[in-house]
């Protein structure tokens, strides 16, 4: 089968090149700012020339939208190998991103462009007294973020204006994504939705493995489907959502595997990596899935703790970067068949947690224990 190189050698690729190792795939990453190559999951690290990475591999994807507009990407980009060019240009781009979803017709924020400091006063008018503003480019995790008011606007940076958009603050009842696959021959399927809890901007825990709202999950499913097919895209891509009222609004798209997508490691059997290999592939998307309600911690600069692994239930992934504070450096995977043995794992895990991700654990019981109760209620 052919190799597969991904721009990027976070955790995301990390986890697609284990992944692909399952299939017997070769998926190596690249070092996009040092420009040196590491083969599968392995941090050895080799020299290369644009020439030799186009010989070798023909499919080339990324783990980030936000690339280094270096002389070697651009010409990896400019390649028949680069997957999704299209994707890449409108997503990227967060002012290119509104467009798309207006162009379709699809909910999202309210917004504008920020062209200079004297569009502040008409777009708070315009938007509603509170907005967000967010860089068009190269943002995440809530940064390159402010919220007015309440931030002070002369820090906006005077080099941004023409690069921010406004958007209006949106009172959600909930966070959801959506992880669509959809395959070379424009056939799709859909993750359940995952339900986010976000803290300064990070993504601090999902739950996901039920399709516990079908009216919701559809909806999201004819949103991102709408999206996929208008860019003619292929494998993963992630969509997150505000819920307001029942009604889903798209914040922002991922053309990638997503970090509210790791649930799926341990509560599917094909999770997000192994269903965008196949797509980029063209192998087979399995046809119908089994679910299992799973519950995803992100650790998020926190030391790592070996006694973790002692618990059975629990699956760990760390990726070995250098702690930094507010930096994710892993997440836990907990899925459970009942509430009961639920907290009895958590129990366990809880006295092995810093106290701020003791809170999130806490937090996230309580929200599980909630959602269950409701759809028993449902049902
Ligand atoms: P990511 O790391 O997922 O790419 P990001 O930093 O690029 O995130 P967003 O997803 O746009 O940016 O924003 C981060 C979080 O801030 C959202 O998940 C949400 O909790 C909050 N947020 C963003 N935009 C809005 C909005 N218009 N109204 C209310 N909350 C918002
Ligand atoms: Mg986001």
């Amino acid at each position: 089968m052919k190799p597969v190189l991904v721009l990027g050698h976070g955790q995301l690729g990390l986890m697609m090149a284990a992944a692909g190792a399952r299939l017997g795939l070769r998926v190596d990453r690249l070092d996009t700012e040092s420009e040196e190559l590491l083969p599968g999951t392995s941090p050895m690290r080799l020299p290369v020339t644009a020439a030799g990475l186009l010989e070798t591999y023909p499919l080339i994807t990324a783990e980030k939208e936000h690339l280094p507009e270096s002389e070697l990407v651009e010409t990896l980009r400019a390649a028949p190998a680069w997957m999704n060019r299209q994707a890449f240009l409108d997503l990227a781009d967060r002012e290119r991103e509104k467009q798309l979803l207006d162009r379709l017709e699809i909910p999202t924020a309210s917004w504008c462009l920020l062209s200079s400091p004297d569009d502040i006063e008409p777009a708070l008018k315009a938007l509603g007294e509170h907005m967000i503003i967010k860089v068009t480019r190269g943002g995440y995790d809530g940064r390159g973020q402010w919220r007015l008011p309440g931030d002070n606007p002369d820090t906006l940076p005077a080099e941004s204006f023409g690069a921010m958009i406004a958007e209006s603050l949106i009172r959600f009842d909930r966070e959801v994504s959506l992880v669509g696959v959809r395959g070379d021959n424009g056939n799709t399927r859909y993750l359940p939705l995952a339900e986010n809890v976000h803290h300064d901007g990070i993504l601090r825990y999902s739950i996901a493995g039920e399709d516990s709202n079908p009216f919701l999950q559809r909806q999201a499913e004819t949103l991102l489907g709408r999206i996929m097919d208008e860019l003619d895209y292929t494998g993963v891509m992630a969509m997150e959502c505000f819920e307001e009222d029942g009604r889903l609004l798209v914040n922002e798209l991922a053309p990638r595997v997503h970090n509210s997508g790791h649930w799926s490691q341990l509560g599917t059997e094909h999770d997000q990596f192994a269903l965008h290999l196949r797509a980029l592939l063209d192998l087979p998307l399995p046809e119908t899935e089994y679910f299992r309600p799973t519950l995803m911690l992100n650790l998020i600069g926190c030391d790592f703790v070996p006694q973790w692994l002692a618990i059975p239930e629990i699956q760990c992934h760390w990726y070995g970067k250098e702690p930094r504070p507010g930096r994710k450096l892993g997440h836990i995977n907990i899925n459970a068949a009942s509430m009961a043995e639920l907290r009895d794992v958590t129990a366990r895990l809880r006295p092995l947690l810093d106290e701020e991700h003791r809170r999130m654990l806490d937090e996230a019981l309580a929200h599980y224990k909630r959602e269950s109760d409701n759809r028993r209620r449902q049902d």
